[in-house]
C-alpha cells in the first residue's frame, strides 16, 4: 500500500474501520482494510465491481458483522452495534440497489426513512403524517436534494435518476453525522451525474462523506482522498494526485482512460 498522504482540508475521523476482515465461505469479500471518514472531508472509495465495496459500506453499518477488526463512529466502538442503532447515532448511508418501497409515495417513503432516528418506535396511536417533528425532518430532506416535484407520486412511477435522488433524501431523513453512498450516480446520464456532483458539492464540508462511486468525474470532483480497494484489500489511498500516478491503481483500475494529472500536451 502506498503512503497515506493527509489531505489538509480534512479533520480528525468521525467513522474509522481498522483491519476489518469479511468472508464469505472461501471469499475474502474484504480483507485487513482500516480507513477512516475524517470531519469536514470527502473519501472516495473505488475499484472494480466485486472488490468488496458494498460489503465494506455494510460493515461500517451493521448490515454485516466483521470476522475481525473494529469499527468506530464518534468514538464508540460499534462493531457489534445494530443498524437501528448506528442509525439512531446519525449514520446514513445509501444503497447501491434501490431500497425504496414503490408502492409507497415519495413523501411515505422518506418519512419511513426518517423513522430511523427515532429511539422508540411505538407509533400505535397517530399516523406518520401526524407527527409533525417527523414530517419536517422528510420534507427537509426532500429540499436538501433540491426535490421540487409532487411528493405524493408513487415511487414506481419515477425514472431512474428521480429515484437515486429520493435515496439520497431518505439517507438525508435520518440527519446523518456521517453518509456513505453506493454509488449514487448508477445510471444516471451525464447530467443526472452532474446533477448529483454539483448537489453533493453543496453537503461537502457540512456532512463526512465516504463516497463508493465508478463516476470518476464525480470522484474526481468532490474527492479530498480516494482509496482503491481490489479483491478485498486497499491497494492505495490518497490525494487525487497520488491515486491517478499510482501505476499499480492505473494497471489494476483506472487503465489507460485516465490521463495522469497535469500530463503535458
Ligand atoms: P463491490 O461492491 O465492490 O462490487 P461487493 O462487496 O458487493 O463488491 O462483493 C464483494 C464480493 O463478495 C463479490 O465477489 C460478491 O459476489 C461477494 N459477496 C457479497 N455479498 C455476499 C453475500 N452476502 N454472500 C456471498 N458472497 C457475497
Ligand atoms: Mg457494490
Amino acid at each position: 500500500m502506498t503512503a497515506m498522504t493527509e489531505a489538509g482540508s480534512e479533520g480528525k475521523p468521525v467513522l474509522e474501520v481498522t483491519g476489518v476482515s469479511k468472508a464469505f465461505g472461501a471469499l475474502k469479500a474484504v480483507d485487513d482494510v482500516s480507513l477512516s471518514v475524517n470531519r469536514g472531508g470527502l473519501h472516495a472509495l473505488i475499484g472494480p465491481n466485486g472488490a468488496g465495496k458494498s460489503t465494506l459500506i455494510d460493515l461500517m453499518t451493521g448490515w454485516q458483522r466483521p470476522d475481525a477488526g473494529t469499527v468506530t463512529f464518534n468514538g464508540q466502538d460499534v462493531t457489534d452495534a445494530s443498524v437501528a442503532k448506528r442509525a439512531a447515532m446519525g449514520l446514513g448511508r445509501s444503497f447501491q440497489v434501490s431500497s425504496l418501497a414503490p408502492e409507497l409515495s415519495i413523501l411515505d417513503n422518506v418519512l419511513l426513512a426518517a423513522q430511523g432516528r427515532q429511539t422508540s418506535s411505538f407509533r400505535f396511536w397517530t399516523s406518520v403524517h401526524d407527527d409533525e417533528p417527523l414530517m419536517a425532518s422528510a420534507m427537509e430532506a426532500l429540499c436538501a436534494v433540491g426535490w421540487t416535484k409532487p411528493h405524493t407520486t408513487p415511487v414506481s412511477q419515477l425514472s431512474h435518476g428521480d429515484r437515486r435522488q429520493i435515496e439520497v433524501a431518505c439517507a438525508m431523513a435520518l440527519k446523518p453525522t456521517v453518509l456513505l453512498l453506493d454509488e449514487p450516480a448508477a445510471g444516471l446520464d451525464a447530467e443526472g451525474s452532474r446533477e448529483l456532483t454539483e448537489f453533493l458539492a453543496t453537503l461537502k464540508g457540512k456532512i463526512p462523506m465516504l463516497l463508493v462511486e465508478h463516476d470518476m468525474y464525480a470522484v474526481f470532483t468532490l474527492a479530498d482522498r480516494i482509496s482503491v480497494l481490489v479483491n478485498g484489500a486497499i491497494i492505495a489511498s490518497g490525494s487525487l494526485e497520488d491515486i491517478q500516478q499510482n501505476e499499480e491503481v492505473r494497471r489494476a483500475y483506472l487503465g489507460d482512460s485516465v490521463p495522469a494529472s497535469r500530463s503535458t500536451c
